[in-house]
Parts: structure tokens; sequence; C-alpha cells
């Protein structure tokens, strides 16, 4: 019961094999029997049987509409859900409980998910191996023996909890790559749609001009049902787009006969591992036996969307985060005499270190002197990326790459210089530093029996393209599914 896609576990409560009650009940078992995976920093037990036994009653009564009624889903700890703590990985939130929803979990719970907790993740979502929360790493449920590797990040929680089978499916943000880089590590499959997409209401902000929700998911499928509910514009995110929403499930099985895909020669970097190198090859010749041409392109620009993108974010996230005083909400320092006192007390005992590294490389970059040379450069560079992908998009309909430069490492064995860590994001920052969407899909395990994905970039508000591309990838890479977990 507990490898069930959402497509599945639909088909089984309407069909009543099973009911959200018993399957609800399974994930909680599964969550407390591997807890020491550390998936989820806050369970919500009650409230999730309850809305799993409104389910069972809608079902019975035949007015079970939401494409998501009774399906157990976990909801990264960035999304703001009311009345349960939302704590973004940080200490600074650690007794925060949230007075209203975001507006991708209230999509959710209207299509009738229910929500059995809230993941664990990089603190403020900065990271690439989970490592950075303040409540603990998360194991990636693919570790073997005495190696505990990491599950990647910023959302390495709902990684684990979808590739261990402890949820259906859950939600995670892309800033830099935190949807595709974890769902890679994990064998998963993550989607980050287009810059607009989503509505960011009520999600954590971290680079508000970057970041993006998207659904992290057992089959490229599920991915697109998730993707249904969670798009459209919304009212209160004004950079949320009206552009409409397409069928996306439609594009589930739709042949990619003819269709021209673009490797980028810039992406076969130094120094690559060649079992990347052979899983990318072996995904051309899947797409290419699939009917699909691929064709060689060019990026110019890629080698600099990771500095830039290591500029932009901690600006945005400077300023996102200098809301965070001890005053308004969460953890305030005690023993304190002046309010100057407050906010650098609970601010230095609040957040962790990456977050103060990032919160001083974005005042730095920002400070009168260093701006233009900095900041304003980054967004120069930022344009001639842009303009990178407008023109591979006249030569081809799709890019595909591979998602990370690396499989999973161990924790211990992690980088240990934040530099050397920030190149995990090389091959999916530039999706975002361009707006654009992408996808990651499993494609084999390593000589280490860790998982590797390859990932699929899209023109904008093209998500219909990823689901068609990702689906014929995903059926002829006949990845495993995790069965055992350590
Ligand atoms: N790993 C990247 C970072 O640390 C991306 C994070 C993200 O997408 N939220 O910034």
């Amino acid at each position: 019961m507990h490898t069930l896609s959402i497509y599945e576990a639909r088909r089984w409560l309407l069909e009543k094999k099973i009911s959200s009650v018993e399957l609800t009940q399974c994930f909680l078992d599964r969550i407390h029997r591997y807890s020491h995976l550390n998936a989820y920093i806050t369970l919500s037990e009650e409230q999730a049987l309850a809305s799993a036994k409104k389910s069972d009653e809608r079902i019975a009564a035949g007015s079970s509409t939401g494409e998501l009624d009774g399906i157990p889903l976990a909801i990264k700890d960035l999304f703001l859900t009311k009345g349960v703590r939302t704590t973004a990985g940080s200490k600074i939130l650690h007794n925060f409980i949230p007075p209203f929803e975001s507006t991708v979990s209230q999509k959710l719970l209207d299509a009738g998910a229910v929500f059995i907790g809230k993941t664990n993740m990089d603190e403020f979502a900065m990271g690439s191996a989970n490592i950075t929360s303040h409540y603990g790493n998360v194991i990636n449920p693919w570790s073997q023996g005495d190696k505990k590797l990491v599950p990647g990040g910023s959302s390495g929680g709902s990684a684990a909890a979808v590739s261990g089978h402890l949820c259906v499916a859950a939600t995670g943000s892309d800033t830099g790559g935190s949807v595709r880089q974890p769902a890679a590590f994990c064998g998963i499959i993550g989607l980050k749609p287009t810059y607009g997409r989503c509505s960011r209401y009520g999600m954590v902000a971290f680079a508000s001009s970057l970041d993006q929700a998207g659904p992290m998911t057992k089959t490229v499928r599920d991915a697109a049902i998730f993707l249904q509910v969670i798009s459209g514009h919304d009212p209160k995110d004004s950079t949320s787009s009206p552009e409409s929403v397409p069928d996306f499930a439609s594009f589930v099985g739709k042949t990619v006969e003819k269709m021209k895909i673009g490797v980028p020669k810039e992406y076969f970097l130094e120094g690559m591992s060649s079992e990347i190198e052979d899983a990318w090859k072996k995904g051309m010749d899947i797409m290419r036996d699939a009917g699909a041409k691929i064709i060689e392109i060019s990026l110019p620009h890629s080698k600099y969307a990771l500095p830039a993108y290591y500029i932009i974010s901690p600006a945005e996230a400077s300023a996102n985060l200098a809301r965070y005083d001890g005053l308004r909400y969460g953890f305030r320092a005690e023993n304190i005499k002046t309010l100057i006192e407050m906010y650098e007390k609970t601010r230095e005992e609040g957040f962790g270190d990456e977050v103060k590294r990032r919160i001083l490389v974005g005042t730095y970059v920002l400070s009168a002197g260093y701006y233009d040379a900095y900041y304003t450069k980054a967004l120069q560079v930022q344009k001639l990326i842009k303009r990178d992908f407008t023109e591979a998009f006249k030569k081809v309909d799709i890019i595909m790459t591979p998602t990370t430069p690396s499989s999973a490492f161990a924790i211990g064995e992690e980088p240990k210089d934040p530099v050397s860590m920030y190149l995990n994001d090389v091959l999916t920052v530039t999706a975002n530093i361009a707006g654009l969407p992408g996808i990651s899909v499993p494609i084999c395990l390593d000589k280490l029996n860790r998982p590797l994905g390859l990932q699929f970039i899209a023109p904008k508000f093209r998500e219909d393209l990823l689901i068609q591309h990702g689906y014929i990838l995903e059926q002829n890479a006949s990845f495993p599914t995790l069965r055992e977990i350590a």
C-alpha cells in the first residue's frame, strides 16, 4: 500500500480497496518505524486521521471530486500551515504557529489532500545536503551499511519521505535546485515550475525573485496531477502569472517523435564523473529510440550562473530575513537589556552558520560601493543567461542535462568549504536564474547503488513538455522502486 502513486491510490480509494484512514495510518506507522531518517520535523497525526475520515465519508457518499481526496501528503516546513508549527528548519521559528495557510497548501487541501506532517529541510532552504537544519540531518533512504547518505537539499525531508514511502507525495521549493537536486539524490521525480506558475503566498521567503514551489512525487504522472492542483494565478502574489493552466496529465504518454532535444556542450563539466556522462548518454539513447532528435547546443554564459546565483540569492535573503528580529514572532533571546541587544542576541542565537554567511554575503553585495560591482553585475549576467536560453529554444524544443554533478555523498564526507558545497547546484541554478521550468527524472543507479537523475529544462510555461519528455524517459529508464530501508 505504501508504494502507491497518487494516481493508483486515488483509484484504490474510489474502488474502496483501501480507505484513506488505512493509508494514512500506514504512513504514520512507517514514519515511526523509520524515524531515524528524520524526514519530518512536525507530525500532525490527529488532524491527518480526522481529515482522512472525512475523505472516506465523501468517498462513501459518492461526493468525492477532489483530485487528491484522501491522499496523504507531506509538506515542506516552509509552507505556512494554519495552526501547525512551521519552522523553515530554523531555531528562530521553533515556536511559530502560522495564523493562515499558504496558497499552495490551501489548494492541496481544497483538492482533498490529507497532510501528515511538515518535512525537514535546510535552514531557510539554504543548503544542498540537509545538514544545515536546526532539527538534525535527514538520512537518504537509499543509504546502505554504515554510510549514511545525505538526501540532498534543501527539500531533503520531502525527498526522503517520498522515496522512503513515508507519504505518497510532497511539496518542495526550488530557489536554486532544491526540488530537483534532492529528487535526483533520492531517486524520485522533482518538478520546478516556471517562476510565477504557482503562488508564493505563505511560503517562507528565501530569494523572492527565484523561489518557486514544486511537486516531489514517485511518478511523472503524479507530478502532472500535483502541479495541476497547485498552479494558477493568485491575487495575493503579484508575481504569480495569469497564464492559463493546461491539462498537464494529458501530456502523459504523448509521443516525442520529431521533438528536438538540446544537449548543452557547456554542461559536460570538466572533472565530471564518467558515470554521470554515461547516465546522460543513456538518456539520449532512450529519447532517440523514442523518435526524438538530439542536437548539441551552446549556452555560453552557463558558467556564470552559479556566481550570479550566489550574489542575487543572498542579496534577497539578507532583506527577507531582516524580519526575524525577536520582536514579532519566533524565538527571542533571553536576558536582554536594550532593543539593539535583543536584535543582536536573537539573531546570533537564532540563526545557524550557513544562514549567517548568506546574510553577510548579501549585505556586502548590496552595500554602497559594492552594489554595482556585484549586484548590478549579477543582474546583467542574468540577462545574458536568459538570452542564451531564448536563442537555444529557437533551435530545440527542450533541453536535457544531468541534474547533479555527482550522486549523493555520505554524511561526514560532504565538501567542507562552502564554495565546493555550492557546486552541487551548478546544473540546476541556470533554470532559476532564467525563470524556466525543470524536472528531474531518475535514470539509473551508479556503481555504489546511488540514484542519478537527468534534468529537462523547457521554455517558460511549457511544463507540458517536461511531463511529455519526462514520462518517456521514466518509462524507458525502468529505475527501481526502493523496497527496503536499512
Ligand atoms: N542549494 C542551493 C542553496 O543552497 C539551492 C537552495 C534552494 O533551491 N532553496 O542556495
